[in-house]
């Protein structure tokens, strides 16, 4: 029996399809390890959302050809956006590499396993417009058994000027809703008391008739003490019928990922996002009546092409004026073949983009401390989750609004719901004391 590694990069998208590979090499007699020494195959699950994902990977490329002069029967294979986006020039270029295998091909994982074995290097790219895998049950790679993460559809349409998702994943296609609802009653008979449903645009999921806010629902219905999460929105598909589902149920959480990227029309234009500052502002505000305690993020991208000291402060002014809870922030890096490389020029200098990245990081971190500043002295329900990184006897879970919140505790509460009163904060995470 041949064993596995698999390493993932990126997305949780990235970590849902790694869960899936487990489960199609476990199928036809493959056995997985966590330890990549022990392993005859090696597999790289990889991101190609920026260049500096790419280039982790690169680095632990080389650590693996060192690797394989010791091991000269390993097989190793690249997985994921920066296979499908590289296709076969990579092997080329990447000797170690014994095959590339695109998110829409890894039902042909075994077969192009078999003929490394035998010497042929192999790559298969291709996107498919029905390939959901809802007939493969994941294997969590989640130690705690407290969170799942369930993808309920794959591919995007919406062809930001800045993005790589499209070409590396292909056309948008939602599950059945009946094989999430099935994967989420399996999760929830096996423990798992929370699920994430993952897209890379969950607003369009639709499936016969039911829309996303109606697949909310369904899962929601499945059982008050199943707590239910989504990511990623997107604003202009963002519906008032979601805002209802949400506030109708206790157990879906309240916290909402909703990418901005810029505070300014003319920027989000070029990046053809579909919507306009002024559009994004009254998503907010519909969120913030109908769910006044529902926490908010965003994704926020610094230096896109023709941007100027005005945009920027758009952007700024945006944050000031939403207070977001929390933020990812990056400096746009210009990605092979979308359309902003095609039709744009890269002209914000990197030291330009740096600055207005700091300034943006700055300021968030600000609003991010006054947010968990508020929070002192209240006590929220948590779903424990599992041991902080830094102490065994220390454990973590998070509120509804997915606020990280740490506490002292025995590991014997790990999966269960407990009320943790707020003693301390930092820009990042919550403390506190389990009262009862
Ligand atoms: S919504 Fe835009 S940014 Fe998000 S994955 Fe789709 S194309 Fe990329």
């Amino acid at each position: 029996m041949k064993t596995f590694y698999i390493e993932t990069y990126g997305c949780q998208m990235n970590v849902s399809d790694s869960e899936l590979v487990v489960s199609l090499l476990k199928d036809k007699g493959y056995k997985h390890t966590d330890n990549y020494k022990n392993s005859d195959i090696i597999l790289v699950n990889t991101c190609a959302v920026r260049a500096k994902a790419e280039l982790r990977v690169k680095g632990k490329l080389t650590l693996y050809k060192n690797l394989k002069k010791s091991k000269p029967d390993l097989t190793v294979g690249l997985l994921g956006c920066m296979a499908q986006r590289t296709k076969d020039k990579l092997l080329e270029q990447e000797p170690v590499l014994d095959f590339i295998v695109g998110p829409d091909a890894y039902r042909d994982l075994h077969n192009l396993i078999e003929k490394a074995e035998i010497g042929q290097r192999a790559a298969n790219v291709i996107l498919s417009k029905e390939e959901t895998y809802e007939d493969i049950a994941p294997v969590r790679l989640d130690k705690n058994g407290v969170s799942a993460f369930v993808s309920i559809s794959r591919g995007c349409d919406n062809m930001c000027s800045f993005c790589i998702v499209p070409f590396t994943r292909g056309r948008e296609r939602s599950r059945s809703d009946k094989s999430i609802i099935e994967e989420v009653k399996d999760a929830f008979a096996k423990g798992y008391r929370e699920v994430t449903l993952l897209g890379q645009n969950v607003d369009k999921y639709y499936f016969e008739e039911t829309n996303f806010a109606q697949l909310l629902q369904k899962v929601a219905n499945i059982d008050e003490k199943l707590r239910v999460r989504f990511s990623t929105s997107y604003p202009q598909d963002f519906s008032n019928e979601l805002i209802q589902i949400m506030a109708s149920y206790k157990n879906i959480c309240k916290s909402i990922h909703l990418p901005v990227q810029s505070g300014s029309t003319r920027i989000l234009e070029k990046m053809r996002r579909g919507y306009s500052r002024e559009w994004y502002l009254d998503r907010i505000k519909a969120i913030k009546e109908t769910l006044p305690t529902c926490s908010i993020s965003t994704d926020i991208i610094a230096g896109f092409c023709s941007e100027t000291d005005e945009d920027h402060k758009e952007t700024l002014s945006l944050l000031e004026l939403l207070k977001f809870d929390s933020a990812f922030m990056f400096k746009y890096s210009e990605r092979p073949n979308n359309y902003a490389q095609r039709n744009y020029i890269d002209d914000v200098t990197e030291e330009t983009k740096s600055r207005r990245l700091s300034e943006i990081i700055e300021l968030q971190s600000k609003l991010s401390y006054q947010s968990n500043e508020k929070d002192m002295g209240k006590t929220f329900e948590i779903l424990v989750e599992g041991t902080s990184k830094r102490s065994e006897k220390r454990l973590f879970g998070r509120n509804t609004q997915n606020k990280v919140i740490i506490f002292d505790c025995d590991k014997k509460i790990i999966g269960k719901y407990v009320n943790v009163k707020v003693t301390s904060f930092t820009q990042a995470t919550l403390l506190g004391e389990i009262c009862s």
